[in-house]
């Protein structure tokens, strides 16, 4: 007798699951990036349809462990929770959370949270590239300009790219990307209009996305 479907996604998931594990212990052996604060700051192996990348982690996610464990944090899995009705412990074992850079940049010169440069992004793509052969997300959420463009691959002002769904690919993947504005408060982008109203419009998006359905299933 064959195999059930439901046995046989649970077998891929365990696969996928072991796949990220071993990427994992790569990124957190990693010290590429010279002017980068470690430690290496990941989400778990989650083997989820859903990826999420966000910039890069700010100075405390370190010392807890996880990615938008702090400030930026707190708003965006409110965000999260008020679109689709799961909390941030939900959102964090169902949804793959990445960014474009895993270390702590250090701050700026003028105050907030440095940018990682382009040797950097380009050093850390090198294992995103790996996550989305492994988990071949049917939905990316890009957080932040940063990540936006990543995904995007063009420069755009947010009130062009944050309340879209774009039919597009990820390192060859073929997948659909939503924008979100970057919870952190140094920008207000979020709290005025067109702001607000992008926001609102790009959450309802993932609310009603088949992927978000699939994960929070
Ligand atoms: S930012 Fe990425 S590539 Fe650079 S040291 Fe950290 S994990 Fe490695």
């Amino acid at each position: 007798m064959g195999r059930s479907a439901s046995s046989t996604d649970a077998s891929a998931a365990g696969v996928t699951t072991r796949r990220l594990r071993v990427l994992h212990q790569e990124l957190d052996a990693c010290r590429a990036c010279p002017e980068m604060i470690g430690p290496v700051v990941h989400g778990p192996a989650v083997a989820s349809p859903v990826l999420l990348i966000g910039q890069a982690p700010g100075p405390r996610e370190g010392s807890f462990g996880r990615p938008f464990a702090w400030t930026a944090g707190k708003t965006m899995f409110r965000w999260f929770e008020e679109a689709l009705g799961v909390n941030e412990e939900r959102f964090r074992e169902r949804v793959y959370m990445a960014a474009v850079a895993r270390c702590f940049p250090g701050k700026a010169s003028g105050g907030g949270d440095r940018k990682p440069d382009a040797d950097e992004i380009a050093r850390c793509r090198t294992f995103l590239e790996r996550e989305a052969a492994i988990l071949r997300p049917r939905l990316v959420l890009a957080v932040g300009t940063l990540a936006i463009e990543q995904v995007l691959g063009e420069k755009k002002p947010l009130a062009e790219s944050v309340g879209r769904l774009v039919h597009g690919t990820y390192h060859g993947v073929p997948t659909d990307i939503i924008a979100l504005p970057h919870p952190s408060g140094a920008s207000p982008w979020h709290k005025l209009e067109p702001g607000k109203s992008l926001l609102r419009k790009a959450l309802g998006i993932v609310a009603a996305h088949p992927a978000i359905e699939a994960a929070f299933a």
